[in-house]
């Protein structure tokens, strides 16, 4: 007798072929026949003509902390994720020294959206390698797959301590960077992740480490990939980093480039689109590069405590390190006000997350743009001035980049385009993109017939197995792992965001709710079902450290 056959079920093999009506048999958490079903099976499901595709793969997340507290990485599994890739942008948790951990949590507080508070009440430390991170992780167990990058910044913290925001490194300094990426890549990394965005800052504004390293430093961690033969590099680009400069690490190391984050800009709406050209134009030439791109559009929740959309300008900067009245009386001073406001107006400033958009920021039921108007004031000295009479805890919550879906569209549809960007288990009080496949599924094709049914559940799942080298994932076939996801297409979404407080020590953050997914198997075990989460008692999740070269 084999485990479970979902009969009767509308099949999506993730690979781009047309939808099939047909039954779908697991044994041993794998695959054992697909069409019509002929072997004996302990318990059957009927799908009743639901549709029945690969589980996600989450390909941007940063469950890093999350996991060592919360092994089923919630919300994602319930939303469809079977496969999540944590460490994007750099932002590992190691390796870390003992010594360092406060510094490392104090890094992730500003980039993950947690509060420092959560982040020590919640992590736990039970390694200092990335080896010793993924051991760990296999012990405790994980209700997902998982698979992790070297993260450069703490990479750097590792080697240069408290120096590794503050200058670039030496070349014996490099050397040892290099023996750690190159170890943590053979000991089952996926690849080199790092950052050069302005957006990422740690504790109190100081730079995220690896956005102090020079082209040399990058050339010769990323050489780690060549070196071992497999791994991608993922970055998450600042405005000085060039398409020509990755596509040389590109052509240099061999490996998949992945180039984040490409959102469409409304006040530069050709920018995406060019960088999405120049990634063409270098695979036309034979590298192998890809734009990550999102299908949510980017919404951010915040209050001037802690105001996300402004920490990436360079005229936000002094603010970055006060606290309290001093704060305060900085937001209050004209000067001050006088330089953000030519910055988020500069059209040469290149990419920001904020571009002026007063009439896409919201307070309550109005708008910022409106608000001004109507006090005959300028923009952002009506939102300061608000914030600053309710002791800054107003609630903003701006569409900031995305939001063109005529744009977008086009965008999801670019063949150098990987559907990324979720973001999941980071900026967690500023939005929540989990359930971005949900979306791709629910908005862009039902609602929007920009995607077919197949070819999105394709973009989830055996495109980006493919590019990372993910073996035996992203496929309804014969002897792949059973990870899957059963859905209603008519119905398939997210729900509304919720504010909840469930992180440690009574943290906040915002989640959305399923709608239309009926079953979320993870190598076989039932993770989820119509209520969400299951109860379950072992972790069917592997940390995955095999890849293809
Ligand atoms: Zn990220």
């Amino acid at each position: 007798m084999h485990d479970l056959v979902i009969r009767n079920a509308l099949l999506l093999d993730g690979l781009g072929g047309a939808p099939f009506r047909g039954d779908l048999g697991i044994s041993g958490g794998r695959i054992l026949e697909i069409g019509k079903a002929k072997e004996n099976y302990r318990e059957t499901v009927d799908a009743g003509g639901l549709a029945l595709m690969p589980g996600i793969i989450d390909n941007h997340t940063h469950y890093d902390a999350q996991l060592t507290w919360d092994p089923l990485a919630s919300p994602s599994p319930a939303l469809g994720v079977t496969t999540a890739i944590i460490g994007n942008c750099g932002f590992t948790i190691a390796p870390c020294r003992p010594a360092d951990r406060e510094l490392i949590m104090r890094n992730l507080t500003q980039v993950e959206g947690m509060a420092l508070e959560v982040l020590r009440a919640g992590t736990r430390w039970g390694f200092e390698t990335v080896p010793e991170f993924f051991d760990m992780l296999e012990r405790q167990g994980v209700a997902l797959n998982v698979a992790g990058f070297v993260g450069h910044s703490s990479v750097r913290t590792y080697v240069m301590g408290e120096d590794a925001p503050r200058r670039a490194a030496t070349a014996a300094e490099v050397a040892k960077m290099k023996e750690i990426v190159l170890g943590g890549v053979r000991a089952g990394a996926i690849g080199f992740a790092t950052s050069t965005s302005g957006n990422h800052n740690g504790y109190g504004g100081i730079p995220m480490p690896s956005r102090l390293a020079d082209e040399a430093e990058l050339r010769a961690l990323t050489g780690c990939l060549a070196e071992a033969g497999r791994g991608v590099f993922m970055l998450t680009k600042g405005s000085h980093t060039s398409i020509p400069f990755l596509e040389e690490i590109a052509a240099a190391s061999g490996r998949p480039v992945i180039v984040a984050a490409l959102l469409h800009n409304n006040v530069s709406p050709r920018a995406a689109f060019d960088e999405l050209e120049a990634i063409g134009a270098a695979n036309a030439r034979g590298r192998r590069m890809l734009g990550a791109v999102s299908c949510c559009p980017l919404t951010m929740d915040f209050t001037l405590h802690s105001p996300y959309v402004f920490e990436g300008l360079k005229a936000w900067k002094p603010a970055l390190s006060l606290k309290g009245e001093a704060y305060r009386d900085l937001l209050k001073k004209k000067a001050f006000r006088e330089e953000v406001r030519k910055e988020i107006t500069d059209p040469s400033a290149g990419v920001r997350l904020f571009n002026g958009e007063w009439d896409k920021v919201y307070v309550e039921q109005t708008t910022i743009a409106d608000l001004a108007r109507d006090a005959g004031k300028d923009p952002l000295d009506a939102m300061l001035d608000l914030a600053l009479s309710q002791g800054l805890d107003t609630e903003f919550s701006a569409l900031l980049l995305n939001s063109d879906e005529e744009a977008v569209g086009r965008m999801l549809r670019d063949p150098n385009a990987l559907v990324s960007l979720s973001d999941a288990g980071a900026h967690l009080t500023l939005f929540n993109d989990a359930g971005f496949g949900l979306h791709l599924l629910g908005h862009w094709v039902r609602k929007l017939g920009i995607l077919s049914l197949e070819e999105a559940v394709r973009r989830l799942t055996s495109h980006p197995a493919a590019i990372f080298g993910i073996p035996g994932r992203g496929k309804l076939e014969r002897g792949s792992f059973a990870d899957l996801l059963l859905f209603d297409p008519a119905r398939v979404d997210r729900g509304p965001k919720q504010r909840v407080q469930d992180l440690p020590g009574g943290g906040a953050r915002l989640v959305t709710p399923p709608v239309g997914v009926h079953g979320v198997w993870v190598n076989g075990v039932k993770v989820a079902d119509d209520k969400g989460m299951r109860k379950i008692d072992r972790m069917p999740g592997k940390v995955l450290r095999e890849f293809d070269s």
